[in-house]
């Protein structure tokens, strides 16, 4: 029997020699939690024995539209829900908030991240997102939406699997525009895990609108002068470089004008303002830095790609991270109500299961109805992008485009309201910090304005939307105005309507 779009059966990953089963044990001791996920693929039990009632596979409808993932690719991700539950969700309790594992040269990367990030690649499960001529899988937009979903639901996964932000992204521009020399400088050790880098396109007067960028890369010889700001270039403090969207040419709109270059960390003239954190990090602090740059000269050989490609490429990056973001979210939204199921049938309240009530039922469904609409959302986006890829058809582009905006403007509301839902009926537990809830719902705002506000990009699905859409003929009561359809309708039957009235 083939599972249901990739739902995680939990299986045990089977590997206890590592620094990370020590770890895992210790995790495991604290929060004492080992029990099967309740609500997990509550929609088809996922590993449940073939029906008898099911015809043999030779006697099925060859109509029937198929929602089921083959079996072999269930089979991986299968291993990568028992490994992502087993060995890395420890990781987020022991190094809950910390930057630690970001740091390649340090303690923890190499005792225990590095380790589980060897199982992947043996797995060869390693930077799933790339082709296979990069290391990659080359699995196309819905598999790596299963799988993302799954490493979704821990902080830790998608960096012990090669996919995190914003290396992904910057992996892909290296691929697709660097040359030789800047693949094999800075794209190499990127993929191979040795580094993490930085992206900087926003800046501290507006990042929604490129069109107030101001920081400016100026020719000098053989070099570019950058002077200006970038503001919340993540991962900046453990990055060997940065990837910085810089204005070339002020004259012309910002798609036209801008270019994108590689600077190195340490390069003179390109500093840290401050570290700034999300939500109750320490001020001063956080993995989102401000930058200033001061005369900064870069080699003209650190531009990626051409002069004036800086947005296109940019653009290129970005909405890959989207989809890809919204993919993880479903993993979020998943976990949150696994949560929310296990609390309402252990909790009593006036004498009952807290399950009992029609309040908490309506909750419940109200939780899962929101999620599959969202999930098979973020799938048949991801198969728009495989099929634009597919045939480059310039249509099946712009309908990717379209969805891909749509899906990352529907992300901060399914977030936000199922990870409330389950907070809420957590009560004072689920708002406080012994449990993920109020961290995970914190993730709905942030994604809310990370790549983008959710206004803008429901302004290009109406932009796209509305580029086929033609004025109706009567522009006063339009095409489906009653009175007017019955009049046309009484002049196409007339002969009809005439020999009806004559038998009468
Ligand atoms: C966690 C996180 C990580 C990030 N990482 C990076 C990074 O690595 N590199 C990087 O360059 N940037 C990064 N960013 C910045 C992010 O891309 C910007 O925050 C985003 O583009 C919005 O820009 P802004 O914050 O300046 O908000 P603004 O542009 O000031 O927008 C603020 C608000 O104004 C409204 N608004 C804006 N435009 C419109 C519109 N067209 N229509 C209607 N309303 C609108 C919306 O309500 C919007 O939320 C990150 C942000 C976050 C939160």
């Amino acid at each position: 029997m083939r599972a249901v779009l990739g739902d995680a059966r939990p299986e045990r990953a089977g590997r206890d020699d590592t620094a990370a089963e020590m770890l895992r044990r210790r995790a495991r001791g604290r929060t004492g939690r080992r029990r099967p996920r309740p609500g997990a693929g509550a929609d088809i039990a996922p590993g449940r024995a073939p029906s008898r009632l099911a015809p043999p596979a030779e006697e099925r409808n060859p109509c029937m539209w198929d929602f089921s993932t083959d079996p072999e690719f269930q089979a991986r991700l299968d291993w990568v829900a028992g490994f992502v539950r087993e060995e890395i969700e420890p990781l987020d309790v022991l190094f809950s908030g910390t930057a630690e594992p970001y740091d390649r040269d340090g303690e923890v990367f190499r005792e225990v991240v590095r380790p589980l990030q060897a199982q992947v690649k043996e797995q060869g499960l390693w930077a799933a997102h790339l082709p296979p001529h990069l290391g990659g899988m080359g699995m196309g937009q819905v598999r790596l939406a299963l799988l993302n979903e799954i490493l979704g639901r821990s902080q830790w996964a998608p960096m012990v699997f090669g996919t995190q932000a914003p290396d992904s992204g910057n992996a892909e521009i290296l691929a697709h525009y660097g040359n030789e020399e800047q693949r094999r400088r800075f794209l190499e050790p990127l993929l191979d895990g040795r580094i993490v880098s930085t992206f900087a396109m926003t800046e501290p007067q507006g990042g929604a609108d490129p069109g107030g960028f101001t920081c400016r890369a100026v020719r000098d010889g053989d070099e570019w002068v950058i002077n200006g700001e970038k503001w919340f270039a993540s991962n900046y403090p453990h990055a060997a470089f940065v990837i910085a969207m810089i204005i070339t040419d002020p004259d012309v709109p910002v798609h036209q004008g801008s270019s994108m270059f590689i600077i190195p960390k340490g390069t003179p003239g390109m500093a840290q303002v401050r570290g700034t954190g999300l939500g109750e990090e320490p001020i001063g602090e956080g993995a989102h830095a401000y930058l200033r740059f001061t005369d900064c000269r870069v080699p003209a050989e650190n531009l990626l790609g051409e002069p004036g490609t800086g947005f296109a490429i940019a653009q290129t990056r970005l909405g890959g991270g989207r989809l890809h973001h919204a993919m993880r979210s479903v993993g979020q939204c998943r976990r949150a109500m696994e949560m929310m199921t296990e609390r309402i049938a252990s909790r009593s309240t006036r004498g009952g299961p807290l399950s009992k009530q029609q309040a908490v039922r309506q909750s419940l469904a109200d939780t899962w109805i929101q999620i599959e609409q969202f999930r098979l959302q973020v799938l048949h986006a991801a198969w728009q992008v495989d099929r634009s890829r597919e045939t480059g058809d310039p249509a099946h582009a712009r309908l990717a485009r379209l969805h891909i905006s749509a899906v990352k403007a529907a992300t901060p509301k399914t977030l936000v309201d199922v990870v409330y839902r389950a907070m809420h009926l957590h009560g004072s537990l689920g708002v406080s910090n012994e449990l993920p809830l109020i961290r995970m719902w914190q993730s709905g705002p942030v994604l809310g304005v990370a790549d983008g506000p959710t206004e803008a990009h429901k302004d290009v699905v109406a932009r796209l939307l509305l580029q086929d859409a033609v004025p109706a003929e009567d522009r006063l009561f339009g095409s489906e105005h009653i009175p007017t359809r019955q009049a046309a309708a009484r002049e196409k039957f007339a002969g009809r309507l005439k020999r009806l009235e004559e038998a009468r």
